[in-house]
Formats: C-alpha cells, structure tokens, sequence
C-alpha cells in the first residue's frame, strides 16, 4: 500500500500531530484520524488515507457547479472522495460526506483522471460533490498535471482552508472557486462553532492572487435565513470581495436529517432584492428552475447577455473585444474568465 505523506501538518510532542490542511486545525495522536476521517498519524507522521480513493468521477457542465462567469458552457470531469470537515445536517450528498476512506478502496492516479478528461473531450477538472479539502494532497497533484495539458482545475468548497492550503492550490494553478458561505456569527441551531469570515479571507485571498470566485449561498430554513444572517452575508460580500463577485441565492430542499419546508420563493426574492439594490452586480437565484432568475443581464444597461434554463447555457451574446467581454448594446465589461465554449451542444 502506497502511503501519501500530507504537505501541510506539523509534529508536536509525544508523537501527536496538528494537521493544517483546514482550519479545524485537528490535533491527532498516533493511530488516530481527524474530523473528516482522511487524515491519520501513523508513526508520528501525517497520512493522506483517503488520498485519489475516488467515489465518483462524472462530466457535468460548469454552470451547474454553480460558476456562471468561468468558461461558460465547458464542461469539468468532477470527482469526489469521501468524508467532510462541516458535516452540515441538511448535506445532499450525506452518502459520501458522511462516510469515510477505506484501506481496501483502490486509488485512481491522478494521472489517469486527467487521461480520463482529455478522453472525455472536458475543458477541465473539478473537485466536487463532497468537501474536496478532505482530498486535499491529491486535487493538488492533479491540478498541477492538468494544467500541464491545457485543462482548468477548480473546486467546489466550504472554503475552510487554511491559507496555507489556498496558497498552494492557487499556486497549482486552481482558478475557479465556487465557493459556499453557510452561515453568520449569529446562527445557533448549526455549524455554531464555525468561523464564517474565514470563507471571506480565503476567497479574498483568491481574487488578490488573481483567481476567480463565485459565492453560494444555501438559504436553509430555520437555520441561516433570518434577516440579520442575510444582511451580514451582503455585507460581507461587498466589503470583502466588492460588487463584481458573483453571489448565488440557493434554494434548500430538505435532505439528511434536516426537515424543514423548502426555502420560500418569496424570500429568495427578496434577499436577491436587496443584494441588487446594496450593490452585488450579478446576483442569481438558484434551484428554482426559473431562468430569468438564472440568466446574467448587463448591470448598466440591463440587456440579456447569457441566457440559461436549467442550468444550462441557451444563449450566449457577449462580445470579445481584445481580452474582455462586453455588453453588445452599451460595452459595459463583465467578468468571465476563460473562454466560451461554444460548440459544446450536448447540454442543450
Ligand atoms: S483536513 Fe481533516 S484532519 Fe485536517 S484539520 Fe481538516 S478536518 Fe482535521
């Protein structure tokens, strides 16, 4: 059996170590393993356990990431692992963030998973469905090899890194980040203990380093939905990020253990409202199947400039001049990054 060494945790005494992949920070004695159950000392050294024992491994289209502003209609070979380091109650993919690596599992090399894309015709890889900082020591392997054959490499995230992790997966060049904000100071009833103002400091990190970032906002009801959790959200964007980040208002439906009724249309709205009128450029709402609410509209002149249903790109008007992309009808710039992919029919 192959053992992967983690790159980022530190020895302490008595053979214990503290990982520093996330900010959990887990303090680990021999034989045992972290939170998110990939992690585990063996001999007073940190092992990547669930390194490359992968769960899945599908095509999916970019915008269903959710990232509507990153090499519009491509599409990402997306692979998982197993294990989480939130463990949200309402998690919709509980069948893998709620289990963890096993010895016996096989390991996909991240060679072949880039092999496996560019056989697949995809423009990229992305690191979803469960937590992929759990997978940490391996998305980076693999984004360091796929950009070395033209692919993009991004994650879907919790964004609970610490920057250390950030820095080295900004520096393998992982560009495109969509990237989840759960909660506020002020929640009780879930993930209380957790810093939410580090998902801003990493994502501020991102966009300095020159990356790309989408926010998603997960509406739970009873949980994050309250007006003071909302305005702190917005706040937050602005002050942090500015006006020209994406942020995404989802819809939850119950899942796991959590049974809530679904986050109420009329709320949504109204979030989006104010997110709009505090100053958030491109601001969509998300699981409701409605594409005015999906589509992206020149915030100068409000024309349609990329029409979606169903998460999938159904028209694209933007213009290429030079290295940007404008509105037709007034040249307003709007930030996308990377290219149009438009022959790419097969999500139509
Ligand atoms: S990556 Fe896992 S083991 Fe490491 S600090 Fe986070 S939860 Fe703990």
């Amino acid at each position: 059996m192959r053992l992967v060494k983690s790159k980022l945790w530190r020895p302490l005494d008595s053979g214990i170590v503290e990982c520093l992949v996330c900010e959990r920070r887990c303090i680990i004695k021999p034989g045992f393993r972290g939170v998110c159950r990939n992690y585990v000392n063996f001999n007073g050294e940190l092992i990547h356990i669930g390194y490359g024992r992968l769960s899945a491994i599908e095509s999916r289209p970019i915008e269903i990431k959710p990232l509507f502003h990153y090499w519009p209609n491509s599409t990402a070979l997306t692979y998982s692992n197993y294990g989480c380091n939130f463990y949200c109650p309402w998690c919709q993919n509980d069948n893998l963030s709620f289990s963890e690596p096993r010895e016996e599992y096989s390991v996909i090399p991240p060679e072949e998973l880039v092999n496996l894309a560019l056989r697949y015709g995809d423009d990229g890889l992305s690191a979803s469905f469960n937590e992929p900082t759990v997978n940490y020591d391996y998305v980076l392997e693999a984004s360091i090899i796929a950009i070395k054959k033209g692919l993009y490499s991004m994650m879907v995230t919790n964004g609970y890194l610490t920057v250390n992790a950030v820095k080295n997966l900004v520096e393998a060049s992982v560009d495109g980040w969509s990237i989840d904000i759960k909660g506020c100071p002020k929640m009780r009833r879930a993930l209380a203990s957790i810093d939410h103002s580090i998902i801003y400091r990493n994502s501020k990190f991102i966009l300095d380093s020159g990356g790309h970032v989408e926010l998603v906002y997960l509406m739970v009801t009873n949980t994050n939905d309250f007006e003071e959790c909302i305005d702190w959200i917005i706040d937050m964007h602005l002050d942090k990020l500015g006006p020209e980040v994406p942020l995404h208002i989802n819809r939850y439906y119950p899942a796991h253990i959590w049974k809530e009724p679904p986050t109420p249309i009329s709320k949504l709205l109204e979030a989006r409202e104010k997110a709009l009128r505090e100053g958030v450029k491109y601001v969509y709402v998300g699981n409701v199947h409605d594409p005015k609410l999906e589509s992206t509209y020149c915030p100068y002149c409000k024309k349609i400039l990329i029409e979606r249903r169903n998460y999938r790109v159904t028209a694209f008007l933007l213009e290429r001049v030079g290295d940007k992309w404008r509105c037709p009808r007034c040249s307003h710039v709007i930030p996308i990054r990377g290219e149009y992919i438009a022959w790419k029919t097969m999500w139509s």
